[in-house]
């Protein structure tokens, strides 16, 4: 697939247009968050934008309607959110949010930091397309299967498979090499391409790109041993011990929609917060008492701490009033739905309807809910489909 157009994914230094209003995306690698960060994401989203900070599925953040755009790069670059104007928009990062605290063959977070300052010193690399994902999986597999472009996955505490395409491309490599080849995989994304966005969509991309790394580095090692890169559905809720005895705390955010006031007592917790690409979050490092304290306090403010909450199961696109082509707004449609217990835990039979209004359906298990058929944001692997049409929704069951 050869594109034509250039990609037009958002930034903070190019607004996208929406039918709300301008819409800034602010690029957060792996998902690390320091408290002061969120703590000014939160003061920007109530003084220059909606009110409120959306997280995305490779977890970062957005803000909407945004009132003044020359001061949101002003606090973010203050912030420590905005590090480099000509390589904004390809710090795409996505890391496993447990990593070396809970579970896990490896701490990735640090190699997180070194290929987010690689990308920005190289600037040969500010030509990738706005679309590309980096992932870095601790060898659990939560994120491997999220589609990215260029990858590592822990196969022990130090040697990495390279995942190319979202697929095991049979490289091992060390910690220490790690950062080195995934930029090297980059270099090799731009010499392949011919206008496409993503690696898979250039012909044999990965064993093209493996081919090539093979050739022209050193220290490289290969195994006939494939990783099987599945799609995984388990969004870390609720009260975790990590290896240090500390506690970690993973919230659900209803519809990935964070309000500014909610996301300034999460800052005031002054603990380091991962944003997961499950459009949820992680405050780490707490002691029991302060991680008491946070649920008693963030529960009735919306935050989710019960794995069993059907808001897990529920995903939206945009919809009204963000997108000009959504047909309903479908967020206020599953909002209702979750609160009026219309969704249910997977196992109940789904059916195929069509010609619903939005108060008849009852769906059970994983769904997302699209204001038309280009069904953005749908998450990977078996979700069920409602889709506002001319005529109604129409319910498109899971495979
Ligand atoms: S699925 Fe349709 S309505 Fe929803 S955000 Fe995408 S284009 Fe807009």
């Amino acid at each position: 697939m050869t594109r034509t157009d250039p990609d037009s994914c958002p930034g903070v230094l190019r607004l996208h247009n929406a039918a709300d209003g301008p819409l800034a995306r602010i690029r957060v690698p792996g998902g690390q968050l320091a408290p002061q960060q969120l703590q000014a994401l939160a003061e920007a989203a109530r003084e220059l934008a909606d009110g409120s900070i959306e997280l995305t599925s490779r977890g970062n953040v957005q803000l909407r309607r945004v009132r003044d755009a020359s001061a949101l790069e002003a606090r973010l670059t203050a912030a420590g959110l905005l590090p480099s104007a000509s390589h904004e928009r390809i710090r795409n990062i996505i890391a496993s949010p447990l990593a070396g605290r809970v579970g896990g063959a490896a701490d990735v977070h640090g190699l997180v930091v070194a290929l987010d300052a690689g990308l920005q010193a190289d600037p040969l690399l500010a030509k990738l397309p706005g679309r590309v994902l980096f992932t870095l999986d601790d060898g659990r597999g939560d994120v491997s299967g999220l589609g990215g472009d260029i990858g590592v996955h822990a196969v022990d505490g130090d040697t990495y498979a390279l995942l190319l395409a979202g697929a095991d491309s049979g490289v091992r490599v060390s910690a220490g090499d790690a950062v080195g080849l995934m930029l090297a995989a980059a270099h090799g994304f731009l010499e392949l391409r011919d206008g496409q966005w993503r690696l898979h969509e250039i012909p044999d991309a990965g064993p093209r790109l493996t081919d090539r790394l093979l050739t022209t580095r050193s220290g490289l090692d290969t195994s006939d041993e494939s990783i099987e890169i599945g799609v995984r559905h388990e969004i870390p809720i609720g009260w975790m011990t990590q290896g240090d005895d500390r506690v970690a705390l993973g919230a659900g955010v209803p519809l990935g929609s964070l309000p500014a006031r909610t996301a300034e007592f999460i800052a005031a917790v002054e603990r380091p917060i991962l944003l997961t690409p499950w459009r949820s979050l992680v405050i780490a490092d707490l002691d029991e008492w302060a991680a008491e304290q946070v649920v008693r306090v963030l529960a009735p403010m919306g935050l989710i701490f019960d794995a069993h909450s059907p808001w897990l199961l529920v995903s939206a696109c945009a919809g009204m009033p963000g997108c000009a082509k959504s047909r309903t707004d479908v967020r206020a449609d599953v909002a209702e739905a979750v609160e009026s217990g219309r969704v249910v835990p997977a196992g109940a039979p789904q059916f195929a309807r069509e010609g619903l209004e939005a108060a008849e359906i009852v769906a059970s298990g994983r769904q997302h809910w699209s204001g038309c058929e280009r069904r953005c944001g749908r998450p990977r692997g078996a979700v069920t489909d409602i889709i506002a049409t001319g005529d109604g929704y129409r319910i498109d069951p899971a495979d």
